[in-house]
């Protein structure tokens, strides 16, 4: 059956790296992956068109795909916009309005590029490691919250921490299901020696494991994780937890592979439909140049056909080819190390093409 993709491109460097994205799709579809694209506007581009940077038709498009591939949204142009129409305000809207609640975010360090990060190579070379992350719930949307002034006239700032069984039994089974497609290792982290809504966010996970036996379950405490990803981040496979310490986490995560243009993320919601993005911004300083590194956009549609399209052979071939065209010496200008060759945004998407 046809799989309809929503294509949101956005600002800045957005239409570039998802035109290279597509590139690749369409190669993939003359081998037989069966796709119709649907293009949206999102971000400063909408609003500039239509005056709100998420249009009714940009959601109706979305709601009736299987998938959204989007870029980025953002730019100088639109910073001194009021806040309810400014380009994030689209994502913020895309994302409430699917219903996005478990983030997928890979740290993917390619041996190739082990020299871009920050840590020694031989602790982070090969990383390969999956945070699923809660996207709606937990301390960022907790009830009661605010600020309040105390009869002595101090004022006091409250925020409301709680996780209901159901919320953590979904987003559980999506790392149970992902760590299932993985190596089968899922380490909950939770602070469950002093929070109780974390305490029964172990209880619920380690009920969970009993139906998932291929799964080896382990949990650590946040201030452990934290530090264990800086020690030693090989030694995980898939990471859950809750959206305040996945929020942390995965930026800490996503900086041990030292390239932001290379990672890719994925919204989903409960029947596995997800947004698939890059995790970096639109980068204004860079776009229209023909310099912005596509990989992470490229992941980002492999990682959809992976986990929404259900189409894991297509998928690995994305992936080889990424890693074939490093192989191969080729590198955007914020991957580039002497002795490479520097190439453009489209000559890269060209590249993963042909190497497809
Ligand atoms: P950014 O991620 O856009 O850029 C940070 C730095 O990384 C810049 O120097 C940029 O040139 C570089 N960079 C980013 N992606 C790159 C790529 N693919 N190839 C090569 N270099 C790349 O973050 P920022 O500068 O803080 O924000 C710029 C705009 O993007 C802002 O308007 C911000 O609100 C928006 N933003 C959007 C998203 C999103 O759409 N998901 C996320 C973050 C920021």
């Amino acid at each position: 059956m046809t799989k309809k993709i929503a294509v949101l491109a956005g600002d800045g460097i957005g239409p570039e790296i998802v035109d290279e994205a597509i590139k690749v799709l369409e190669a993939l579809a003359k081998d037989g992956l069966d796709i119709e694209l649907a293009y949206g506007l999102i971000g400063g581009a909408a609003y500039d068109e239509t005056g709100t940077p998420l249009p009714d038709e940009t959601i109706e498009i979305s709601k009736s795909a299987d998938a959204i591939l989007l870029g980025a949204v953002g730019g100088y142009k639109w910073e001194s916009l009021d806040i309810s129409v400014r380009p994030e305000k689209g994502l913020l809207g895309i994302r409430s309005q699917l219903n996005l609640f478990a983030n997928l975010r890979p740290a993917i360090l390619y041996p190739q590029l082990a020299d871009a990060s920050t840590l020694k190579s031989e602790v982070v070379a090969g990383l390969d490691l999956m945070i699923v992350r809660e996207l709606t719930g937990g301390i960022y949307f907790g009830q009661p919250r605010g600020i309040r002034t105390l009869e002595n006239g101090e004022k006091e700032g409250f925020n409301t921490l709680v996780y209901r069984e159901s919320e953590i039994q979904r987003i559980g089974k999506v790392a149970f299901d992902i760590a299932q497609k993985r190596q089968g290792r899922l380490c909950s982290v939770d602070k469950a020696n002093v929070l109780e809504s974390t305490e029964l966010w172990r209880e619920t996970m380690t009920d969970m494991a009993e139906n998932y036996s291929d799964v080896e379950l382990s949990h650590m405490y946040v201030d452990n994780a934290a530090m264990q990803l800086v020690r030693a981040p090989k030694q995980f496979d898939v990471m859950v937890t809750t959206n305040m310490f996945g929020d942390i986490l995965s930026d800490c995560a996503s900086m041990l592979t030292g390239s932001i243009g290379m990672l890719p993320s994925a919204s989903l919601d409960e029947s596995g439909k997800g947004m698939y993005e890059p995790i970096h911004g639109s980068a204004p300083d860079i776009a229209g140049q023909n310099i912005a590194n596509p990989l992470a956009t490229i992941l980002s549609a492999s990682m959809m056909l992976r986990y929404t399209l259900d189409e894991p052979a297509m998928a690995d071939r994305i992936e080889a080819a990424v890693s074939k065209v490093l192989d191969q010496g080729l590198r955007t200008a914020d991957i580039y190390s002497e002795g490479m060759t520097k190439v453009g945004t489209s000559e890269m998407g060209d590249a993963v093409v042909a190497a497809l």
